[in-house]
């Protein structure tokens, strides 16, 4: 599964440079590597929200006519504390040791989330920013202010007193949902077990690093570290079939009465806004703005995916046959499996193969020279403390100066983080020594070709989670914290990414950092295969996205159904082919439906968005630095302070089509 962002700021959002700047940069400035008790972030939590509260006082006690020096500027340190807390607990969250730190890094989030709503539904704050006279202030600052003001309106600042404090109560709920909701999927991994011969057809170094019991027996955990393998090698149907009805189960039930509850109360959060449904205000800031759009969307994409998907599937059932003759069905545990052997039928493909070539050490330094070479930047070793001996950190230098700093925590280790994603922990603005600060949070191989073989797909998956870095990086030369990258369209923001997934198919690229334990560059016949399965199953891929598109937007259209899980899998149903088998309850650990609400269409329209963009590349070449150049300037460093679709049309000098999203699936049926 591809990953998101770390985190989601409820608020529109953020500037620095005013009397207490420094106070502020200080807080936002640096991780705590070793809290020893929950009582240290606590403080540091606190430290946060007294700093935010100073910042509210200033705003609504100034006897002066508003201004954007005495209203603006503190409102955007506001959203710039806001971001970095909510950045850093997500952090200590996903990272630390110990369940009582995790969930001290949790509870603050709360803490932010609910001084965020206080914010957005705070009178006296509000009247402060509409009396401001922009009248004088640059285009950047008059938008800017806009924003701010649509995005009080949307929190319901309008609203009389009871209906205000009911939609605070609202947001207090939710956001302690949430944390329950993170946690349970966190905490209620799931196992089984199997017998060693069960484990045929896996790697042996896979098999190797699995003890076998006192009872002759292995544990497999529905970590993602032992699920994928195992769905993809292993040749016995029944450990398949088992292993996926168990990872169908994770965080469930514990998760099916929060999640209720938690589209019970944005439904009426809705109503109480004046929208039809949660959806409607969810979409509103996206780039597509209402369920009609996501709609049409997923119309055209069906459209353009079910021919392909149907081509996949009969070739899919006509490779199952080879192993199991009276197959005429293929089922949702066989699909990954049947999928590979399939790429070395069809296509004469072996991604064990392929996986020679990837030692992690290798694949981080080739991703990072990438960026080098792309984008004239340079990026080197950053002498800090760590939260953990895996941890990683750089620096990136631009033109002599440190424009960002990044941390790698790509592997696996007890109670961390068990999905892939980036998390921007600090923002940058423009005119102060702050830079902006993200980390990775991922759980891939460590170390060389003996403990760290990667798979292509981790390879694509650390360069999509690396482009939401460069994101982060290029884009702190704002002059608001509000106009961060984090603040644009949700729905355009996995466009770089899915863009930049394109290198890792490029020969050219790989040929840079691809090499085999005995020194050996990736064969160029080798790379041209990989490229030719790329597109095998990418019907059947989209329209299982659809089913999981449809499930987000469904959830939050629709009333709140009994059964949870019948409802996701009739939505799924609706258009994976592949059908879902009763009993599945993939929705408890589906942590996008509280992330992404209604709006995971954005993978979707990202991929469509991140075809069209690539189309400048694949014409004027992948190495092109003018054409990189453009890229960064016209796409990436604006962040939020210009709209997406603005962005992109610009860089591509026309309107954003399906046209390329179509071509890619056409080559699926070829
Ligand atoms: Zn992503």
């Amino acid at each position: 599964m591809k990953s998101a962002i770390g985190i989601i700021l409820l608020a529109s959002t953020a500037l620095a440079q005013p009397a207490n700047a420094t106070d502020v940069r200080a807080i936002m400035g640096s991780i705590i590597v070793d809290p020893r008790t929950p009582n240290v972030l606590d403080a540091k939590c606190d430290s946060y929200l007294d700093a935010i509260e100073e910042l509210r006082d200033a705003i609504v006690t100034s006897s002066e006519p508003a201004s954007i020096e005495n209203a603006l500027v503190p409102y955007d340190e506001i959203q710039g504390l806001l971001t970095s807390g909510s950045g850093e607990f997500t952090l200590y969250q996903q990272v630390l040791l110990s369940p009582e730190l995790r969930d001290a890094g949790g509870a603050c989030t709360v803490r932010l989330g609910s001084v965020t709503s206080e914010i957005g539904l705070s009178r006296p704050i509000y009247d402060r920013i509409v009396g401001i006279d922009a009248s004088g202030a640059d285009a950047m600052t008059q938008a800017y202010l806009a924003e701010v003001i649509a995005g009080f309106d949307r929190s319901g600042v309008s609203l009389d007193d009871e209906s205000r404090a009911r939609v605070q109560a609202i947001n207090d709920e939710l956001a302690e949902l949430s944390t329950l909701i993170a946690r349970n999927i966190a905490n209620y991994v799931r196992s089984i077990t199997a017998t060693p011969e069960e484990l045929a057809g896996l790697p042996q170094d896979f098999i190797d690093s699995k003890e076998v019991d006192e009872n002759g027996l292995i544990t497999l955990t529905t970590a993602y570290t032992d699920y994928q393998p195992v769905m993809a090698y292993a040749e016995s149907d029944e450990l398949r079939k088992r292993f996926y009805e168990e990872y169908g189960l994770r965080a469930w039930p514990a998760n099916d009465e929060p999640m209720a509850r938690m589209f019970t109360l944005r439904a009426e959060l809705a109503s109480i806004l004046g929208r039809a449904n949660y959806a409607a205000l969810a979409l509103e800031d996206k780039m597509l703005d209402t369920p009609e759009r996501v709609e049409q969307l997923m119309a055209d994409a069906a459209e353009a995916a079910r021919p392909a998907a149907e081509a996949d599937y009969a070739r899919m059932v006509e490779v199952l046959q080879t192993i199991d003759p009276d197959a005429d069905e293929l089922k949702a545990w066989q699909s990954g499996y049947v999928s590979n052997i399939a790429q070395k039928q069809l296509f004469d493909y072996d991604r064990q193969e392929a996986r020679q070539y990837f030692a992690y050490n290798n694949v981080r330094d080739g991703v990072l020279e990438l960026t080098e070479d792309l984008f004239g930047v340079e990026i080197r070793q950053w002498d800090t403390a760590v939260w953990h001996p895996d941890v990683e950190a750089y620096e990136m230098i631009d033109d002599g100066e440190v424009i960002g700093r990044f941390y790698f925590d790509n592997h696996p280790r007890p109670g961390k983080y068990t999905h892939a994603n980036m998390i921007p922990i600090y923002p940058g603005v423009t005119g102060t020594d702050q830079v902006p600060v993200g980390a990775l949070v991922q759980n891939m191989p460590n170390g060389d070709h003996r403990t760290g073989l990667m798979e292509h797909g981790q390879v694509e998956t650390l360069l999509h989670e690396f482009g939401h870095m460069i994101h982060g990086m290029f884009s702190g030369t704002q002059r608001w914290y509000g106009n961060n990258f984090l603040n644009m369209e949700w729905d355009a923001i996995e466009a770089p990414s899915q863009m930049l997934e394109n290198w890792v198919f490029d020969y050219d690229t790989l040929a840079n950092f691809a090499v085999d334990a005995q020194g050996n560059t990736i064969p160029r016949e080798l790379v041209e295969k990989m490229n030719s399965v790329r597109y095998f199953n990418a019907g059947l891929g989209e329209m299982a996205q659809l089913g999981l598109t449809n499930v987000s937007l469904r959830f939050h259209t629709e009333p709140v159904p009994d059964d949870l899980g019948e409802a996701t899998r009739a939505w799924r149903n609706q258009y994976s082919l592949i059908t879902i088998p009763d009993g599945d309850q993939m929705q408890a650990a589906f942590n996008h439906l509280d992330g992404y609400s209604a709006f995971y269409h954005t993978y979707l329209w990202s991929r469509v968005v991140g075809a069209d963009l690539f189309t400048r590349f694949e014409n004027e070449g992948l190495r092109n630095p003018q054409t990189a150049d453009d890229y960064r300037r016209m796409v990436l460093e604006p962040g939020a302070s210009v709209p997406a679709q603005e962005l992109i049309e610009n860089f591509l000098g026309r309107e954003i089509t399906l046209d390329a999203f179509r071509a890619k699936l056409a080559t699926d049926t070829e």
